[in-house]
C-alpha cells in the first residue's frame, strides 16, 4: 500500500540577496531553507515535524499547502504528483488537505460568526448543504454547543477558538490535516483537551495528521512517528516512543533533556547546547551540528554523516550516535 503523502528529497530555497550584491560578493543568491527532506504518512497516521524556530518545519508545511514552491524533489498525495500543482489544482486539493493555522483566534475572521466560520470551507468549495445543520454537526463533533454558532471569535476562549479551527479543518472531510503548532498560546489543561480532540477525530475518521511543532509534549501525546529537523534537514526519524526512550542523535537528546519527564526515574540530565543554530545561509562544513554538539570529534568537522538505519524504522545522521551503530 502506498502512503497517502510522500515527500522525496524536498528542497525549498529563499532569496539571500539581490543579483548585483551576489555578483559583487560572489555569494549564492539563494539559500536552502529546506535541504532535501523525505518522509511519508500513511492514512490514519500522525507524524510530528519537530525543530527549533528557523529549522525549516513551517516552510515544509507552507509548501505542502501550495503557498511556496518546491525548488527540487517530489510531493505525491494519494499517488498523484502534486509538486507542480497549479493554484486551481490546490483549490481542489484543499478539500482533501486541510490546514490548522498557528494562531487560534487570529486565524478566524473577526466579522464572521462561528457558524459561518465552520461552514465557510463548504461555501468556498460550492458544496450544497443546509449550512445551519452543517454548523450544528461540526460544532457537535468538536464538543461545542449548538448556540456557539452565533458567537464571534472575540467571544471565544483560546481553547474554544482552537476547537472552531478543528471544526473548520474537518468541514470538507479531509484525508490529511496539517496542524501548525496546534496548542500554541493555550494553557496546559486546554492543550491536553485539544490534543485529545485531535486524537479522537483521527481515531474516529481515520485522518492522517502532520503536526508541526517545537513542543515535545504535543509530539509525544499525539504522534506515531517523529522527525527532528535541524538547519532544514532531518537528523533523526522514527517511532515517537522509541525516540523518546532511546534517541540516537545528540541534538535529539539535548531537545528531550529540556522537556520535563512525567516519570522522575526516566528524567534526563539537562543538556544545554552552546550558541545558536547557525544560519542556513552559512552552513558549517562536515556535520552541520558540530558547532554545538557535545560529542563532536575531528571527523565531524570534516565529513558530513550519512543517514543510518537503526532497527524498527528508526534512522539518524551521526558518526557517533548515542544508541551505537
Ligand atoms: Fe555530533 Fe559528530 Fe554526530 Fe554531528 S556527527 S551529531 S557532530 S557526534
Amino acid at each position: 500500500m502506498s502512503a497517502l503523502l510522500e515527500v522525496e528529497d524536498l528542497v525549498i530555497r529563499y532569496p539571500a540577496m539581490g543579483r548585483m550584491r551576489a555578483a559583487l560578493t560572489r555569494q549564492p543568491r539563494e539559500f536552502d531553507a529546506v535541504a532535501g527532506v523525505s518522509f511519508a504518512i500513511e492514512a490514519g497516521q500522525t507524524l510530528g515535524l519537530v525543530g527549533e524556530s528557523g529549522s525549516g518545519k513551517s516552510t515544509v508545511a507552507r509548501t505542502l499547502m501550495g503557498l511556496k514552491r518546491a525548488d527540487a524533489g517530489r510531493i505525491r498525495f494519494d499517488g498523484r504528483d502534486i509538486t507542480d500543482a497549479s493554484a486551481a489544482d490546490y483549490t481542489r486539493l484543499r478539500r482533501e488537505i486541510a490546514m490548522m493555522w498557528q494562531d487560534p483566534t487570529g486565524s478566524l475572521s473577526p466579522r464572521l460568526t462561528v457558524g459561518s466560520l465552520v461552514t465557510e470551507p463548504l461555501r468556498i468549495h460550492g458544496k450544497q448543504a443546509d449550512m445551519n445543520a452543517e454548523a450544528k454537526r461540526l460544532l457537535e463533533m468538536v464538543g461545542l454547543p449548538e448556540h456557539f454558532a452565533g458567537r464571534f471569535p472575540h467571544q471565544l476562549s483560546g481553547g474554544q477558538a482552537r476547537r472552531v479551527g478543528v471544526a473548520r479543518a474537518l468541514a470538507l472531510d479531509p484525508r490529511l490535516i496539517i496542524a501548525d503548532e496546534p496548542t500554541a498560546g493555550l494553557d496546559m489543561s486546554v492543550q491536553a483537551e485539544v490534543l485529545n480532540l485531535l486524537a479522537e477525530m483521527q481515531g474516529r475518521l481515520g485522518i492522517a495528521i502532520l503536526v508541526i511543532t517545537h513542543n515535545l509534549n504535543v509530539v509525544r501525546h499525539i504522534t506515531d512517528r517523529m522527525a527532528i529537523m535541524y538547519l532544514g534537514r532531518f537528523v533523526e526519524v522514527g517511532p515517537t516512543e522509541r525516540i523518546f526512550r532511546a534517541p540516537c542523535h545528540p541534538y535529539t537528546e539535548a531537545l528531550l533533556s529540556a522537556n520535563p519527564e512525567p516519570d522522575p526515574d526516566a528524567a534526563r540530565t539537562r543538556i544545554t547546547l552552546p550558541g545558536e543554530m547557525p544560519s542556513p545561509r552559512n552552513r558549517p562544513a562536515g556535520c552541520e551540528f558540530h558547532t554545538r554538539c557535545p560529542r563532536a570529534k575531528t571527523l565531524c568537522k570534516q565529513n558530513a554523516p550519512r543517514c543510518e538505519a537503526h532497527t524498527g524504522g528508526h534512522e539518524f545522521t551521526c558518526h557517533f550516535p548515542i544508541c551505537g551503530k
